[in-house]
């Protein structure tokens, strides 16, 4: 099979929601590509003395509703067309949310489990020499993304304040707490999928208390989701979740806080006491009440979406459904709650941390858990609104929310 071209799919995505919208032929085109890319060579020094040479990207594809923002992801698979993509959801992300920022997003092709804490460190300050003169609070903003961490962040914000001589806590987000990250960022993308996946089932008038879930992808996200579905929801059983080598399940459930410990104890979800093994597709196909897609794009195809038995599909993960699979979904009835609203939680918290960080008083747990449930409320408030009026999926109808207004602030600051 060709490989899916995750940016052809964004741009198809939102020329399905243009058309929906009837949106005018040069904000669309204007939407249908990034406004400005930077691609770069780093340099880093390895522990043994060579000089390897890494492709560096970063991506403000919109800016038209405020600064960039997005993640940097540090994968061996990134690509151009991969960073593009994902600028481009970040950019509905921030729309569907609606906070006061565009959407960007940054990469390296690299393989940081072959990397130690050192080349790193390298590897982080040289990104930030590369292309540091390009970011800062009121220009873009990068975060955390897969494979990056808090530490990485810091190294970052650290490098970056040494260029520019002074501090400047915001020009990043994802921080650790002592150098000025946020209180509740760390899973903060968890908990917005799951208050979506409460208020979905509001609507759904579903039990939520007594779903069986499961997790494909037990990282940052995943595992987060594991111990926050039954928490927020008031009860839940853990089915089944995978990781990059496989999964482990158990219809009659497992705790998810031993199951977070293994996985840290272990390097993987495998081996988990009293599970059974289970691949990565056949775990997708598994009877549930909520999955939640927690890994890399494009998992659910038209392939397997026939055979997806969940009621809720909740991603966590940016771009894990193909648009035909959106269509086979739609029509057997699994409710999707789409990326770009589902993991909005993540950006959200980074933005209540730029906030924190540009009047540099700070927030205690409970004030963000409050902002951060009354944001992904309003959002998914707004997507189910607009559900009514166009039937369409979730997806669709999220795009046409958050299209309406960033194709509002292009007109008003007159660009078309
Ligand atoms: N990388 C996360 C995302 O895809 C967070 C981005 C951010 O906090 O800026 O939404």
């Amino acid at each position: 099979m060709a490989r899916l071209n995750p940016f052809a799919i964004a741009q198809q995505q939102l020329d399905e929601a243009a058309e929906r919208l009837g949106l005018d032929a040069a904000t669309h085109e204007l939407l249908r590509w990034p406004m400005r890319e930077y691609r770069f060579t780093i340099p880093v020094r390895m522990d043994n003395g060579e000089t390897r040479i890494f492709q560096g990207y970063r991506v403000q594809y919109n800016d038209a509703r405020g600064p960039t923002k997005g993640g940097l992801r540090w994968h061996p698979e990134e690509t151009i067309d991969t960073v593009r993509a994902l600028a481009a959801w970040m950019t509905w992300k921030t729309a569907v949310v609606d906070i006061p920022l565009g959407g960007g997003k940054g990469g390296v092709t690299c393989n940081p489990k072959e990397m130690s804490d050192g080349e790193k460190e390298r590897l982080a300050r040289a990104y930030i020499r590369a292309v540091g003169r390009e970011l800062g609070v009121h220009r873009d903003v990068p975060a955390p993304d897969v494979y990056t961490t808090p530490q990485i962040m810091a190294w970052m914000m650290d490098e970056y304040e040494k260029l520019v001589g002074h501090s400047h806590p915001g020009m990043i987000t994802g921080k650790p707490l002592p150098v000025g990250g946020s209180q509740g960022r760390g899973d903060a993308t968890a908990r917005g999928s799951v208050y979506c996946v409460r208020e979905a089932g509001k609507v759904l008038d579903i039990d939520l208390a007594k779903t069986t879930y499961v997790i494909q992808g037990f990282g940052n996200a995943g595992q987060f989701a594991a111990t926050l579905h039954p928490e927020i929801l008031g009860g839940g059983t853990l089915i089944a979740a995978s990781d990059s080598r496989g999964g482990v399940m158990n219809k009659d459930g497992m705790d998810p806080a031993a199951l977070v410990r293994h996985k840290l104890e272990t390097g993987s979800v495998l081996k988990f006491p009293g599970s059974e093994p289970i691949s990565n597709e056949d775990l997708l196909e598994l009877e549930c009440d909520v999955l939640y897609p927690s890994a890399l794009e494009g998992v659910i195809t038209a392939k397997n979406a026939g055979d997806i038995k969940a009621k809720i599909s909740c991603e966590l993960a940016n771009g894990p459904t193909t648009p035909e699979a959106d269509k086979i979904l739609f029509e057997k009835g699994v409710y999707v709650i789409p990326d770009f609203l589902a993991n909005a939680g993540g950006v959200t918290v980074s933005y209540f941390e730029q906030v924190q960080n540009t009047y540099n008083y700070y927030w205690t747990l409970q004030d963000v858990y409050q902002q951060l449930d009354r944001k992904m409320t309003e959002a998914f408030g707004a997507v189910h609104e607009m559900s009514k009026r166009a039937r369409a999926h979730n997806r669709l109808v999220a795009y046409m929310v958050a299209v309406t207004r960033v194709a509002e602030a292009c007109k008003i600051r007159g660009w078309v």
